[in-house]
C-alpha cells in the first residue's frame, strides 16, 4: 500500500540526514517544504520534495492537502496513561482551598490512585487504557512513553506494565515501558522507607527484566518522596538489569537530581519547574534530554520550566503531556505546544522541535521518529486548512488536526 499526500502547503520538520535531536539556537530552525508531496510505502516515509517534481509518481491512494499543514506525529515521552479510575474530587477540593499536601495527607493523591489500581482487575485497567490511548492518538500523538507507578506492589506494578505490554501489541503506535515503582511510599511503608526501597531493588526491578516488562527505570525524585541516596541505589540496580534511567526531578525542589541523573547517563531528566545553574551545568556536554511538562505546570499553577536557561546554555529541550490523573489529565500535546509558546515563551519552531524530534530522542527512538527523513516510520499529521503552522499554537485549544497517519495506516 503507498499513499500520496500532494499540494501540501507546507511540509514541517524535513531533515535531510537523519539527526536525533536538536539543540540551543538550533531549535529556533524548523527546515519546511512550501507547495510539497510525501510518499508512504508500507510503513515508511520514502520520498518528499517540491510539488514539481512529484508529476510521475503513482501511489495506490492519493490524498490532496491544499490549504494543509503536514508534520510528523507528536513524541510523548512522559505519559502515566495506565491508571484506575480518576481524581476530579481531588481537582475539586484544591479549588476550594486545600493544598496538595492536605489532599495526600488524607489519603489522596498518588496512593489514592494506587489504592484503585490495585483494586481493578487487569482487564478494566486495560480497558480504562484504551480509552485514553485512542483519544490521544486522534490528537496526533504516534509515539509515546508510559509509566508505571500507581501499583505500588510488585504485583500491581507487574499488572501495570503487563497492560503496557498489551497497549503495544494492540496499537500501531510506538510505545515504550517505564517502572516507575519508586513514585512515592506506600503505606504500609510509612515509617520505613528502605524497606520500600529494598522491595524496589531487590524484587520489583528482577521481576520487571525477567518478563522483560520496561525498558526504563524511573523515580520521583523529590522532598517527601525519594531521597537523592534512594534513587541512586534504584538507578545502579536498574542499570544492573539493562533499565535505563529517566527520571522525575526538580517539580518543587532541586537538590542535585538532575547532576545525578546525568552522572548514570539518564536518556531524560523530566520536570524541571526548578533550576539552578549547578543543573545547567551539570547538563552540559551530556547525553541527557531535559523534559519540560508545561500541561502540568498549567493545571497545578506551579512555576514553569524556565527552558530558555536550558537552550541559552546551548542544551535541547523536549516537551510531553506527563498525563496522569493527579496533575495533569490531559494527553493533549497540541495544548503542550501552545502552553510552551505562550507560557514559556518558546517559538512555535523551538516548540514543535521539542515536541517532535527531541520528544523522540527522550524515548530513545529518534532514529526512527519525530521527522519527516527518508527511511523514518510514516507517522503523519495531516492539519485541516490553516493559514501557516504558526497557527497551530496561537489558536489554542482548538482542534486543528483532520487525518493522523500511524505506520503508514490513516487511524479513524
Ligand atoms: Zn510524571
Amino acid at each position: 500500500m503507498s499513499i500520496l499526500i500532494k499540494n501540501i502547503k507546507e511540509l514541517i520538520q524535513v531533515r535531510e540526514t537523519n539527526v536525533l535531536k536538536v539543540s540551543g539556537a538550533d531549535m529556533k530552525e524548523l527546515p519546511t517544504i512550501k507547495n510539497a508531496y510525501l510518499l508512504i510505502e508500507h510503513d515508511t516515509i520514502v520520498e518528499y520534495g517540491k510539488m514539481e517534481d512529484c508529476e510521475d509518481i503513482q501511489a495506490d491512494k492519493t490524498i490532496d492537502a491544499t490549504g494543509k499543514v503536514v508534520l510528523p506525529t507528536w513524541c510523548d515521552s512522559h505519559t502515566h496513561i495506565v491508571y484506575a479510575g480518576n481524581r476530579e474530587q481531588e481537582f475539586v477540593d484544591r479549588i476550594n482551598g486545600l493544598s496538595y499536601e492536605d489532599i495526600a495527607n488524607r489519603g489522596g493523591g498518588i496512593l489514592n490512585s494506587a489504592e484503585k489500581l490495585q483494586n481493578t482487575s487487569e482487564e478494566e485497567l486495560y480497558n480504562q487504557s484504551v480509552k485514553r490511548l485512542k483519544e490521544v492518538i486522534k490528537l496526533g500523538t504516534g509515539a509515546i512513553e508510559i509509566k508505571s507507578g500507581y501499583g505500588l506492589t510488585v504485583d500491581a506494578e507487574l499488572k501495570m506494565l503487563r497492560v503496557i505490554k498489551r497497549l503495544k501489541k494492540e496499537f500501531p503506535v510506538k510505545v515504550k515501558a517505564t517502572l516507575l515503582g519508586a513514585h512515592a511510599i506506600p503505606k504500609a511503608y510509612k515509617d520505613n522507607q528502605k524497606a520500600y526501597v529494598d522491595l524496589v531493588v531487590n524484587s520489583m526491578i528482577p521481576k520487571v527484566a525477567e518478563e522483560e516488562l520496561a525498558h526504563y527505570i524511573d523515580v520521583f525524585c523529590e522532598k517527601g518522596y525519594f531521597t537523592l541516596e534512594d534513587t541512586e541505589r534504584i538507578l545502579k540496580a536498574g542499570l544492573a538489569h539493562g533499565l535505563t534511567p529517566k527520571i522525575h526531578v526538580n517539580q518543587f525542589n532541586a537538590f542535585g537530581g538532575v547532576a545525578l541523573g546525568v552522572k548514570y547517563n539518564a536518556l531524560s531528566v523530566d520536570h524541571l519547574e526548578e533550576l539552578s545553574d549547578d543543573d545547567v551545568k551539570a547538563l552540559k556536554g551530556s547525553n541527557t534530554m531535559p523534559v519540560a511538562l508545561p500541561s502540568c505546570s498549567y493545571f497545578l499553577s506551579i512555576p514553569y520550566s524556565p527552558v530558555r536557561k536550558l537552550m541559552k546554555a546551548g542544551l535541547p529541550v523536549a516537551l510531553a503531556t506527563d498525563y496522569n490523573p493527579g496533575s495533569t489529565p490531559s494527553g493533549n500535546m497540541n495544548f503542550v505546544v501552545s502552553t510552551a509558546c505562550i507560557k514559556m515563551k518558546m517559538t512555535p519552531e523551538e516548540a514543535i522541535n521539542a515536541a517532535t524530534i527531541n520528544g523522540a530522542y527522550a524515548m530513545g527512538i529518534s532514529n526512527m521518529y519525530g521527522s519527516i527523513c527518508r527511511g523514518k516510520k510514516a507517522n503523519i499529521i495531516i492539519t485541516k486548512e490553516i493559514p501557516s503552522y504558526h497557527f497551530l499554537p496561537y489558536a489554542f485549544g482548538n482542534n486543528h488536526i483532520e487525518t493522523v497517519i500511524i505506520n503508514g495506516v490513516e487511524m479513524s
